[in-house]
C-alpha cells in the first residue's frame, strides 16, 4: 500500500460540480479532463471554454494515467498542516497532451535525486488520509 508523507489533518481539494468528473476519474484509477469537440485541446483547470479556441462546450474525457514530469520542488520545511517533509511536489503535463500546455499538481513518490525534466511518470491515485478522496500521485513510469 503506497503511503502519503500526510496525516488527517493535512488540507483536502475542493470538488465542486465543474470539477466532480477529475476526481471521479481520480477514484477509478485514470485522469479525466475537458477536451474540446473543436480543436481536441486538454482543458484543465476545468473551464467553461477551450483555452485554445474558446469552443463551448467541452467534453469529459479518460485521457489513462502516463504523464511528463515538467518541475518539481522538495519541501523540507512544515509549510503544510499535516505534511510531513520531505516530500517532492511536481507538475506534470499528460502525455496525450500535444502542446504541452495543461499541467496538473500532485504528489511524487520518488527519489528526488533520480528526477528528470521530461521523465515518464505514471497517475496511481492514493486515497487521502480520513478521507475517501483520492489524491494525483505519481510515480516513476
Ligand atoms: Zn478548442
Amino acid at each position: 500500500m503506497t503511503t502519503l508523507p500526510q496525516d488527517d489533518r493535512s488540507p483536502l481539494p475542493h470538488v465542486d460540480d465543474a470539477s466532480a468528473p477529475h476526481w471521479d476519474g481520480l477514484a477509478r484509477g485514470v485522469l479525466t479532463l475537458r477536451r474540446c469537440t473543436v480543436c481536441r485541446a486538454l482543458n484543465h483547470p476545468a473551464a467553461e471554454e477551450c483555452r485554445v479556441c474558446e469552443n463551448i462546450p467541452l467534453e469529459w474525457v479518460d485521457i489513462g494515467r502516463e504523464v511528463r514530469l515538467y518541475s518539481w520542488t522538495v519541501e523540507v520545511r512544515p509549510v503544510v498542516q499535516g505534511m510531513r517533509p520531505p516530500y517532492v511536489v511536481g507538475q506534470v503535463t499528460p502525455a496525450e497532451c500535444e502542446d504541452g500546455d495543461v499541467r496538473l499538481v500532485g504528489t511524487l513518490l520518488a527519489d528526488p535525486e533520480r528526477l528528470e525534466l521530461g521523465m515518464p511518470l505514471l497517475l496511481q491515485p492514493v486515497m487521502a488520509p480520513g478521507s475517501e478522496r483520492h489524491l494525483a500521485v505519481y510515480v516513476p513510469a
